[in-house]
């Protein structure tokens, strides 16, 4: 039935448009209508688009973009701090321009500057993936969230996490309720190991969490995720100025 009909329709749709055709010459208006048709549909898809993006991006003004996680995430050190310093340049604007309460300001630029410097002092990818947890901290801070999720615990560059899940670093080990990302809560629940950040330990790459924490601040706090009444720029910042 479907196809019959369809045949019907197909026939009639030929017959309407070859049928000019075998009584009339083709005017200059009819190629100009079949030229400038396919381009008209492309720029309306393309502004549909454009406006789909920018709704998205006033969903969330603040948050580093995804985009930036990947390609920070597939990136060498190099490309890693570049992509550091575009978003804490990007905070600053937004810390200068937003409207926002004198103190929640003053929460999202100490932010913003610390993450500055640390990212002057970064030595290493564990360090930049800092820089990213402080302007994640900061954009936060300027959004009003009232319980912002860290990045990702297992590794901060896979973005921010989807929810806190009990995770035990050792059988015997404490448990701790840390945020993961989507992969990485996939991961868990199938029982695999998750795409971890690891550092160079003894000649050989070791999970960054694996450090002992009075050895490393991003052990110590999961860049977030085992902070509980303290903000990360705080620690950051007692790390970098010990005089604090
Ligand atoms: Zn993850």
């Amino acid at each position: 039935m479907w196809l019959t009909g369809s045949a019907t329709a197909t026939a009639a749709l030929h017959t309407a448009l070859s049928s000019p055709s075998t009584t009339t010459a083709p005017s200059p208006l009819r190629f100009l209508f079949l030229a400038a048709g396919p381009l008209l549909l492309i720029a309306a898809v393309g502004l549909l688009l454009r406006r789909r993006s920018r709704l998205r991006d006033l969903a969330q003004p603040l948050a580093i973009p995804r985009a930036v996680f990947a390609a920070a995430h597939r990136a060498d050190e190099a490309g890693i701090r570049e992509r550091a310093a575009e978003e804490v340049a990007r905070l600053a604007g937004h810390t200068q321009r937003n409207g926002a309460a004198p103190a929640t300001t003053e929460r999202a630029g100490e932010s913003c500057a610390t993450a500055e410097a640390l990212l002057r002092l970064a030595r290493g990818v564990p360090d930049l993936a800092g820089v990213f947890a402080l302007v994640h901290e900061g954009c936060a801070a300027l959004d009003g969230s009232k319980a912002p999720l860290p990045l990702c615990f297992f590794h901060p560059l896979h973005g921010p996490a989807i929810r806190r899940i009990p995770w035990r670093p050792s059988d015997d080990g404490e448990r701790f309720q840390v945020g993961a990302c989507a992969t990485c809560v996939r991961a868990l629940r199938a029982r695999r190991e998750p795409d971890t950040l690891t550092v160079e330990q003894a000649g050989r790459p070791v999970p960054y969490f694996d450090v002992p924490p009075e050895d490393s601040l991003w052990s110590a706090t999961g860049y977030g995720s085992l902070l509980t009444d303290t903000s990360l720029t705080t620690h950051v910042q007692r790390a970098l100025d010990p005089a604090r």
